[in-house]
């Protein structure tokens, strides 16, 4: 146990800064670029918490995780039992450590940013959820005596994984379909290894095998059984949890062109078929010299970085805003900044030209200025007249957004959508317009954040508990 020192003493403790690798090393790279903090790191930041009353850090987590009894648990050096606390609430603590946007959820909230740097909650999240499975602490949870339920869950993305791992503890029988040939969603296929390893993944995919999980990859709900097919198959209950995963396109004159990637495919072809492991895998990836990303969230930054380190000697970021509006990350953008990307902010391609061979060579753009707010909050962007100009680029990954694939809602009669296709619930259940059928994470709220999606995931485990246990089984 930590000595605890006078609460004016621990405002004048520094905040702790997570190593990582240089720049210039990295992008040379796939490993992750935060090294994670050392403990005495660790307990010098566990050190700076106030340990709050009100603790209004916590009211900023979409999952209510005890922030400060787990910073406590860690003056304590108990760090397994520190991550046992997070995990209360919070399935994923690993996951969640490395990319929750913490700068606009906990940590804004905490007293001390009014003064000073907010305590690093995600850095000490990383650590105890790293100390304890580094360490072999991963307790495989007592599970209840089988009910004799059984419940499909559709996706192994954040939301399906919740929803799996708080049903098999209860006792039911779960199975979860996915159509990838790994579990994960966007964790596994979308955010690459330099963020988040898939070890760590795979980690929480295992213990929830060893929990009695079973996992049907390669299996696309919709095209082989349809949701109505599951419940004859025996299923009391279904959880939908398929993602965002239809990518969006420009829409512009040269979009078929050679060398034009959505970005979901770039990312699949680099993280879930490791075209980035040349030597271990043989998937084909354009590599490209000039390279231009299209868009300004997290998908567009993973993209980015991913182009440098396959080697580009120009990755540049197209985004039609400045950068006070780019959705991503700060951490992200400026990690990105560090490795050299170059950004063309207030800019949008209007067209592709292509090579007599039909690979795109060039790209015609338009400057914008920012005008009002538009739908979204944000300053809308408005074309600058006669600023075209021409970009030089042998590739292009275009990630402005992603819509919910219409496969599930298309083959499932009677589940209602809303206007985008996106699959409409009760919010404090889950529940869809089918009865015993439940649905959550970026299928209902379009693409939005991991932790949004495991939240979404633990209320439907607790509705789809009571259904089973109270409610009548669907006709
Ligand atoms: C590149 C990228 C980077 C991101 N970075 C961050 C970040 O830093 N921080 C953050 O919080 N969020 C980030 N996000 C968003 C976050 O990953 C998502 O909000 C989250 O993964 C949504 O979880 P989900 O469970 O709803 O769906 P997903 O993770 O999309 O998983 C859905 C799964 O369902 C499967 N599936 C789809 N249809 C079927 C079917 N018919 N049958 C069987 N299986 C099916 C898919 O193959 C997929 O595996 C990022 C997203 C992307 C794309
Ligand atoms: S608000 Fe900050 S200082 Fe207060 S309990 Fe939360 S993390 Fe600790």
């Amino acid at each position: 146990m930590v000595q605890k020192i006078e609460k004016k003493e621990r405002m004048k403790i520094q905040r702790a800064q997570m190593p990582e690798q240089a720049p210039e090393e990295r992008v040379r790279n796939f490993n992750e670029v935060p090294h994670g903090l050392t403990e005495e790191q660790a307990l010098s930041e566990a050190q700076r918490c106030l340990e709050c009353k009100k603790a209004p850090c916590i009211d900023g987590c979409p999952v209510e995780v005890d922030i400060p009894a787990f910073i406590n648990l860690i003056l304590e050096k108990d760090y397994a039992a520190a991550a046992r606390k997070i995990k209360e609430t919070n399935s994923l603590p690993a996951v969640c450590g490395r990319v929750c946007p913490q700068e606009e959820q906990c940590e804004i909230k905490c007293v001390l940013a009014k003064k000073f740097k907010p305590v690093a909650i995600g850095h000490l999240e990383r650590f105890v959820a790293d100390y304890e499975r580094e360490n072999d602490l991963v307790q495989i949870p007592a599970v209840a005596p089988p009910t004799g339920k059984k419940v499909a869950i559709v996706g192994s993305g954040p939301a399906g994984l919740t929803v799996a791992g708080d049903l098999v503890k209860l006792g039911h029988e779960i199975t979860i379909f996915e159509a990838l040939h790994k579990p994960g969603g966007v964790l596994v296929y979308g955010i690459p290894e330099f963020r988040l390893p898939k070890n760590i993944v795979q980690a929480e995919c295992d213990a929830m095998r060893d929990t009695g999980v079973t996992f049907e990859n390669s299996t696309i709900v919709g095209k082989m059984d349809t949701i109505d097919e599951l419940f004859e198959q025996g299923y009391d209950a279904v959880f939908i949890g398929t993602g965002a995963g239809l990518p969006n396109f420009m829409g512009i004159e040269g979009e078929q062109l050679i060398g034009i990637y959505s970005a979901n495919e770039y990312l699949t072809r680099s993280n879930l078929m490791r075209a980035f492991d040349e030597e271990g895998y043989d998937t084909p990836i354009i590599r490209g010299t000039n390279v231009a990303v299209l868009g300004g969230g997290n998908t567009a930054m993973d993209a980015v970085r991913t182009s440098k380190r396959l080697g580009a000697d120009h990755s540049y970021i197209v985004y039609r805003r400045s950068e006070a509006e780019m959705p991503a990350r700060a951490e992200e953008i400026h990690h990105a900044m560090d490795e050299g990307i170059e950004f063309h902010m207030l800019t949008t391609p209007i067209k592709f030209i292509g090579d007599e061979e039909g690979r795109v060579k060039q790209m015609e753009c338009l400057k914008m200025e920012l005008g009002p707010p538009d739908d979204s909050g944000r300053r809308r962007p408005v074309p600058i007249e006669g600023s075209n100009f021409i970009m030089d680029v042998d590739l292009v990954v275009v990630a402005i957004g992603n819509s919910s694939n219409p496969l599930i809602q298309s083959t499932t009669p009677g589940l209602e959508t809303n206007r985008w296709g996106n699959i409409t619930v009760n919010p404090e259940t889950m529940q869809t317009s089918r009865p015993g059928v439940y649905a959550g994470g970026d299928i209902v709220t379009g693409g939005a954040t991991v932790i949004l999606a495991a939240g979404a995931g633990k209320k439907a485990a607790r509705a789809i508990h009571q259904y089973l246990t109270n409610g009548a089984k669907p006709e």
